[in-house]
């Protein structure tokens, strides 16, 4: 059997292993692979948490107080607690720039996906539209990602547009605000669907409501943003522990991959690497190589590959991510209630907007607040410093956010490529982005529903506070070296081979041709195993 060499343990290249493993495959990931901190106290929930550490400031703001969010810095809602700066830690040799773009780029254990909040969504045969395969060909593969890792959602009126695959389990338990939202819902249904076209049900998370190989269901602690103590939440380190028991997975930790070596054929015959922070290059040999390194990486090892084999600097165009906007709101029939901290934090209730072309249908995650860093919202308070709190004491249960995603197509002037400055011997990765003209009157005709829909929930949209998420936030890049039934020079073929290089293959979001308004790792995890299945 071939031995396979994947780059990356993100959520991608974990999947593609552990089926690759099942065929008998050997294989060898190459991975960065910054590790998490160790878990604390694993039965506390948050508020027992913020009394009973010794230090508890140091623990959800950081030494430095790293995870404070400064008034009107980046008007974002929330930071990374610091528990979670791993995963953002960069290697001293890896180096970007990006003009309208402002990405993540995670190489720890597991990737960006640590950092997630597990929204898990199907695309559907309109969004496929752009792909070389149908709904049919990728269902049993999100079945099959829904049993590993564990998905719980409702057959409900998001039904028209999340297919129902298997494996889905009972939802989780509603927390009191979402509830209340929900059955505001029922009772404006008419009016939201049949004016609005706009639906709301349970959002699809990877979230265990039942106990399952090991790992526990939700205990409603309030933890989720700080990492799930009980893996409840899944997180694709968890499949990474699994494959490193299995006899025939070698992995490779401190490993950053910069290029590949080829023959004249383009045939890959190695991976050139080193050890971060210690400069000495070693070759990593296979006979199939599977890049896994997200996006953004993975196009920089092709890149940098064609420029040390041929001295080209090739440019690759299509690079796509979701636009996000922050609507945050406030329940007036929430206000003056208690806040719950014991409950699930992040969205449980997600939101479809229909437009008349099913591929450009808007789709919104809706979540309410519960445990949560306050003082980014408290600071943004128009009153001083003890008004707001009290304030802020009184409105709480009934604070809530919607993030509404909007699709993206590949277009010619979104790129990556590579910049040399001459004295480096590691070039830059440099992405460009500007979006589509007409984005500005689309975003604001769908705000305008998503306002009037709050409204008609008994919510308010404060003045001034939503926030329009610069290109990159997302961290769903996709599209450089597309899938397509050509074989145009940097595309890939049905079952993500490179059209460039003769064994290499692609299974992260590199090869997604057109990217719906959905979260895409779902999608992203299915067609790794599809690709598994079809080409190995
Ligand atoms: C805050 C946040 C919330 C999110 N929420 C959601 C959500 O709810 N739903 C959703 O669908 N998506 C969500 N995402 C996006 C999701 O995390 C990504 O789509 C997903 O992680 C992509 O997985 P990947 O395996 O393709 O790449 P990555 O997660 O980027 O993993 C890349 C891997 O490659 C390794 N690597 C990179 N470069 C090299 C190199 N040169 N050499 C060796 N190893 C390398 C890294 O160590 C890492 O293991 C969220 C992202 C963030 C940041
Ligand atoms: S998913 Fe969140 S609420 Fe549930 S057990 Fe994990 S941290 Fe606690």
């Amino acid at each position: 059997m071939d031995k396979l060499l994947i780059v990356g343990s993100g959520a991608s290249g974990v999947h593609f292993a552990l089926s690759v493993l099942q065929k008998g495959y050997h294989v060898i990931m190459a991975d960065v692979g910054h590790r998490k901190p160790a878990t604390i106290d694993r039965s506390a929930a948050f508020d027992e948490l913020k009394t009973g550490l010794d230090d508890p400031v140091r623990y959800f703001l950081g030494d430095e107080y790293e995870a404070v969010v400064s008034p009107q810095a980046r008007q974002e809602y929330y930071g990374f607690p610091p528990n979670k700066s791993y995963l953002f830690k960069q290697p001293a040799t890896f180096h970007f720039e990006g003009q309208g773009f402002q990405p993540l780029f995670s190489f720890a254990q597991g990737g960006l996906a640590e950092a997630w909040t597990g929204g898990v969504y199907p695309f559907n045969d309109a969004e496929l539209g752009d792909f070389p395969f149908d709904y049919s060909e990728i269902d049993p593969y999100y079945s099959e990602i829904a049993r590993r890792i564990g998905i719980t959602g409702a057959r409900d009126d998001l039904a028209r547009f999340f297919p129902v695959h298997d494996n889905l389990l009972e939802p989780l338990e509603l927390d009191r605000h979402s509830a209340q939202l929900l059955a505001a819902y029922e009772m404006k249904r008419r009016y939201l669907v049949g004016k609005l076209r706009c639906y709301i049900g349970r959002s699809r998370v990877a979230t265990l409501s039942v106990d399952r190989d090991g790992r526990t269901a939700c205990a409603y602690c309030g933890r989720c943003l700080w990492g799930c103590p009980l893996h409840s939440l899944y997180t694709p380190s968890l499949t990474l522990e699994e494959l490193r028991r299995h006899p025939n997975f070698t992995y490779l930790p401190d490993t950053y991959v910069s290029y590949f070596t080829y023959d004249a054929h383009r045939r890959i015959l190695s991976a050139v690497a080193e050890t971060p922070g210690e400069g000495r290059s070693r070759e990593i040999t296979a006979d199939r190589f599977i890049l896994a390194a997200g996006t953004l990486s993975s196009s920089a090892i092709y890149l940098r590959s064609i420029f040390q084999g041929t001295g080209e600097i090739a440019i690759l165009r299509g690079l796509m991510d979701n636009r996000q906007v922050l609507v945050p709101f406030l329940n007036l029939k929430m206000a003056g209630q208690t806040y719950e901290p014991r409950s699930y934090q992040y969205h449980q209730l997600a939101v479809g907007i229909e437009q008349n072309d099913p591929r450009k249908y808007v789709h919104g995650q809706i979540t309410t607040l519960k445990a949560a860093l306050a003082h980014p919202i408290i600071q943004n308070m128009p009153f001083d410093l003890r008004a707001s709190t009290a304030v802020f004491r009184k409105v709480r249960a009934g604070l809530g956010v919607v993030n509404v995603n909007f699709r993206d197509v590949r277009r010619e002037s979104n790129y990556v490529t590579l910049k040399t400055d001459g004295a480096s011997d590691h070039p830059r990765l440099a992405i460009c982005y500007s979006p589509p003209a007409e984005e500005r009157i689309l975003i604001k005709q769908v705000l305008k529903t998503v306002k009037r829909a709050l409204w008609s929930l008994g919510c308010v949209v404060p003045p001034g506070t939503i926030h329009v998420r610069p290109m990159g936030a997302s961290a769903h890049y996709a599209g450089t070296v597309p899938m397509s039934t050509g074989a145009g020079l940097h595309t890939a073929s049905r079952d993500c081979g490179s059209h460039y290089f003769d064994n290499l293959y692609f299974v992260d979001g590199t090869t997604i041709p057109s990217l719906p308004a959905k979260n895409l790792t779902f999608t992203l995890m299915a067609n790794a195993i599809r690709v598994a299945d079809r080409a190995f």
